[in-house]
């Protein structure tokens, strides 16, 4: 494996104090991670510098067909002063079946893994360790050849960025209220739907502007064909608990297979609860939500772990759930990925990897 040349910072910036709320993706790091890809030598000249702007020209790809891959994942400072990353290698492999999609060149996983160790290491002095916070990862890959013709891109670059990041909600877990969209889709089975990449957000934004103008904080995506089947919220995977079985939409193709959503599911089976990865119809959470044989509805992502859902909106019915309060599995949940994140419960076999 190539060795990752480190260049330090000289002028290190201010760290946030331990008041600083660390709005979600606002702060960065002193340090970043880049690596570059041409066709003769491959993945080459892997390297941790000061965090800086990139100099690209304005003809670069990515700028024009958005030919761009990312990732999200987070490292956490444990009681004991070690540094855990939760579940990498699954982040890893999904970024590798997202650059498949994306035409863009694999990354070899040990030094992908490498990586995230060494630039975290590096950076180990902004991970936050108040309750709830966490330094979040960033790894994205950019096509650069300045070229105006459509066509995979020779050239790329693979950065990793650092965010300190606050508790989704100083408050606790606040139950969130869900727009389901009737009028825009996110994906289909066949496009980039099941890849983590700019496109789908960019496809997303007029939803979300409509329905937090409607004041929801959250779209939840009906499936492009028929319109009729439940997908997942705008960054994050959808579980309901229904009659004591734990539904969530099966992965169809469509839909971004999330690692905090392979998690719950995991940890659902577990706990000895039937899990049922399937299609659940808009209708199925309308009639169940109404008879109260819902009882809980949560979302799943990395940035938030666990979201509850308070209120489903569809259309001009408001569904309220919870009694808007967060559930008792969705707490359990909740409590149980952080522990593991934070080295205070023994979690399956490679859900901790130690960056020593
Ligand atoms: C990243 C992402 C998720 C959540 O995935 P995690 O691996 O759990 O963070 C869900 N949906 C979309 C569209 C995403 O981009």
């Amino acid at each position: 494996m190539q060795t990752i040349r480190i260049e330090r910072t000289t002028a290190p910036k201010e760290k946030p104090g331990q008041d600083n709320p660390l709005v979600f993706g606002t702060i960065f790091t002193d340090h970043m991670f880049v690596m570059d890809y041409d066709e003769e030598n491959g993945w080459h000249d892997p390297r941790v510098i000061p965090y800086q702007p990139l100099v690209l020209e304005p003809s670069c790809m990515v700028f024009h067909y958005g030919q761009e891959m990312f990732e999200g994942l987070k490292a956490y400072k444990a009681d004991d002063g070690r540094i855990l990353l939760f579940r990498p290698d699954k982040n890893i492999e999904r970024a590798n079946r997202s650059n498949r999609r994306l035409c863009i060149p694999e990354i070899p996983e040990d030094i992908f893994l490498e990586a995230l160790k060494t630039v975290v290491k590096v950076d180990a002095d902004w991970i936050p360790t108040r309750p709830g916070t966490a330094l979040y990862i960033r790894p994205f890959v950019i096509a650069t050849d300045p070229f105006l013709g459509v066509r995979p891109s020779h050239t790329y670059k693979f950065i990793i960025i650092l965010s300190p990041v606050g508790a989704y909600y100083e408050s606790g877990l606040d139950p969130v209220k869900i727009w389901i969209e009737d009028e825009y889709v996110r994906a289909v089975k066949g496009g980039i739907g099941e890849a983590k990449t700019g496109g789908n957000y960019v496809a997303s934004l007029a939803s979300q502007v409509k329905a937090h103008d409607e004041g929801y904080a959250q779209v939840l995506w009906l499936d492009g064909v028929h319109r009729k089947y439940i997908e997942e919220v705008g960054a994050m995977n959808i579980f309901f608990k229904i009659n004591g079985t734990v539904v969530t939409p099966a992965l169809n193709g469509s839909i971004l297979p999330g690692v905090t959503r392979d998690s719950a599911i995991q940890l659902c089976k577990m706990w000895g609860i039937p899990v049922e990865e399937r299609q659940i119809s808009v209708d199925e959470v309308i009639k169940t939500a109404e008879s109260g044989e819902m009882e809980e509805c949560f979302g799943t992502g990395t940035a938030a772990v666990v979201s509850p859902v308070g209120e489903l909106r569809f259309e001009n019915e408001k569904m309220p759930i919870s009694n808007n309060h967060i559930g008792e599995l969705t707490q359990r949940i909740y409590d149980t990925i952080t522990g593991i994140q934070l080295g205070r419960i023994e979690g399956p076999e490679g859900w901790s990897v130690e960056v020593k």
